[in-house]
């Protein structure tokens, strides 16, 4: 339990206690074991496309290009991480042994893909673009709480403003429910500011699924305030990790929860923790 509490904090992990606490403690600390989904593994191969593309010299960056990198993106993915094949393949019965995703459904998957591609293509032009990170990694400390995080993309110019950008492979969200994307970047913009003392100029959420981009130039006082949202629910987090109570949080991602039939919220019976609480 010491070892989960000392482990950083990410903005997926902070966000999805948010979402339900029973779920944040099946994921993250009995990390039960889920089906790779689709829609995940789909947004990783466009995510590793996107990262290597930059790879290219200027002039090559284009959608023929970088929609040509797909298929060796997937087979690279098949043959380092073999468990891809049940995202790719949902006849494929999990869990099982090794398998291979049909023809078919790769076929489907890199053709969703390449129409994504193409929509990021409408976005921006990634020739005139020169990222100065990328899927980069920054942990730093607030206080006694560690958090991180790995930003897709990191620009800056020669007076030094950064404005940091985040794919998504999904459609842009109504208001009501864009908070987590919110939360995400600002959770970037937060880490950059610690890491560096610059506030980022600008927070870009680019979203390949509908071909919206949506931005936000944070404030500094929205960044502070940010700060203290944090470590209050950093907090929060420690004190049901010690008490040992996760309560469940029914609403829309229940559809989607694989944790149904242990959930009390759903008629199922909750798993015993697997460590002994201490308050
Ligand atoms: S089924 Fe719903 S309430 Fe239960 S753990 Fe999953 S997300 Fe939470």
């Amino acid at each position: 339990m010491q070892d989960f509490l000392s482990k950083p904090l990410s903005p997926t992990r902070a966000y999805s206690f948010n979402d339900c606490q029973l779920l944040f403690r099946y994921r993250t600390i009995d990390k039960l074991p889920e089906r790779p989904g689709a829609a995940a593994f789909k947004g990783t191969l466009i995510h590793s496309v996107l990262e290597d593309m930059f790879d290219l010299p200027a002039s090559d960056r284009t959608l023929d290009t970088v929609s040509g990198l797909l298929p060796a993106a997937l087979e690279k993915f098949l043959a380092e991480e073999p468990e891809v094949a049940f995202a790719i393949d949902e006849s494929l019965e999990w869990p099982g042994g090794a398998s291979e995703p049909s023809v078919e459904s790769q076929q489907l998957l890199l053709s969703s893909a390449r129409s994504l591609t193409a929509k990021y293509f409408t976005l921006e032009d990634p020739r005139t673009l020169n990222p100065s990170e990328r899927e980069h990694h920054v942990e730093v400390e607030l206080g006694a709480q560690k958090i991180h995080g790995i930003i897709d993309r990191v620009e800056r110019t020669a007076a030094g403003d950064i404005r940091i950008s985040d794919y998504k492979t999904g459609k842009s969200p109504k208001p009501a429910w864009a908070h987590k994307y919110w939360f995400q970047m600002k959770f970037y913009a937060l880490l950059l500011w610690k890491s560096e003392g610059v506030l980022a100029r600008e927070l870009r959420l680019l979203f390949l699924g509908d071909g919206v981009v949506l931005r936000h130039s944070p404030t500094l006082e929205e960044i502070v305030s940010f700060e203290t949202e944090v470590l209050e629910l950093a907090a929060r987090i420690k004190a049901a990790v010690l008490a040992g109570t996760f309560a469940p949080k029914p609403s829309k991602l229940c559809d989607w929860c694989s944790f149904q039939k242990l959930c009390p919220a759903q008629g199922g019976i909750e798993l015993p923790l697997p460590y002994s609480p201490t308050s």
